[in-house]
């Protein structure tokens, strides 16, 4: 689905991603590890269309993406999540879904203005459709708590509920174990699993929880000093003597 072929983003001398190339092919989970500073979050960047490469190329089914702004490549399914903008903390759960723009842009039209002209607009499709992702997280009870009440966990879930809001082919997921505890990661595991296996979601998964990597994720793409390092199963990389070194070499 995703192809990233020989791409470079130099931060002056500095070269974040210094000749990345890499498949993620569609239907998969793939996971995404390396030591930190080896480039993955400026690659997930440079693919979500919010930082553009200094050379190489994206191209997404066949068809150059590269450089394009995130809300054309929203349009065209690919979806990176976001943490919940600040100001819309204070909104519930159920509010937070519904202003997500159907096939609009991202967060640059997430404002107050348009949410309401299009909740007043469609607010009962929006509500339905809201419900049923809800439904499908397993987090109906917290439709009216304010989002900025989450924990970091329900925070996920909120985002990912987002990507359900709209017709999503490939979820680009950053971090989503960092400070949540071990029940709802696996919540927020099998709602991976499901979208992937009942909704045909590919997903590419930054993480640093090696089990949870381990349940979801095949294959792994390990990246080290901005450049893929290895490629395998869970088993195979964590075997593998190269990663071991980039690991302890930090
Ligand atoms: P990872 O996600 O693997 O930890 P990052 O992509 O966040 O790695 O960072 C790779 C390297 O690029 C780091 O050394 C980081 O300091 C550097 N870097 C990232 N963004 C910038 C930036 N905007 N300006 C300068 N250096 C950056």
């Amino acid at each position: 689905m995703i192809r990233v072929e020989n791409l470079h983003k130099h931060f002056g001398g500095f070269h974040a991603v210094d000749g990345a190339s890499l498949e993620i092919r569609a239907g998969t989970i793939t996971g995404l590890i390396g030591p930190n500073g080896a480039g993955k979050t400026t690659l997930f960047n440079v693919i979500a269309g919010r930082l553009s490469p200094t050379s190489g190329r994206v191209t997404m089914a066949g068809e150059d993406i590269t450089g394009l702004p995130p809300h054309a490549l929203f349009g065209k399914g690919l979806l990176r999540t976001f943490q919940i903008a600040h100001e819309f903390g204070s909104m519930s759960v159920r509010e937070n879904l519904m202003m997500v723009p159907p096939g609009q842009a991202g967060e640059t039209l997430w404002n107050a203005w348009f949410a309401r002209s299009r909740i007043a607009r469609e607010e009962e499709a929006l509500l339905r459709k809201a419900d049923e992702v809800l439904d499908f997280l397993t987090i109906s009870h917290l439709k009216d708590e304010k989002a900025g009440n989450l924990s970091g966990g329900q925070k996920k879930l909120l985002e990912l509920g987002r990507t359900m809001m709209v017709d999503a082919r490939i979820v680009f997921l950053d971090e989503v174990g960092a400070g949540v505890n071990r029940t709802l990661l696996n919540t927020i595991g099998d709602a991976i699993v499901r979208l992937n296996r009942e909704r045909g979601y590919t997903f590419c998964v930054i993480e640093h929880d090696m089990d949870f990597i381990k349940r979801l994720c095949d294959p792994v793409i390990v990246m080290a000093e901005g450049r893929v390092l290895a490629e395998g199963s869970a088993d195979q990389i964590m075997a593998d003597e190269r990663v071991i070194e980039a690991y302890l070499g930090t």
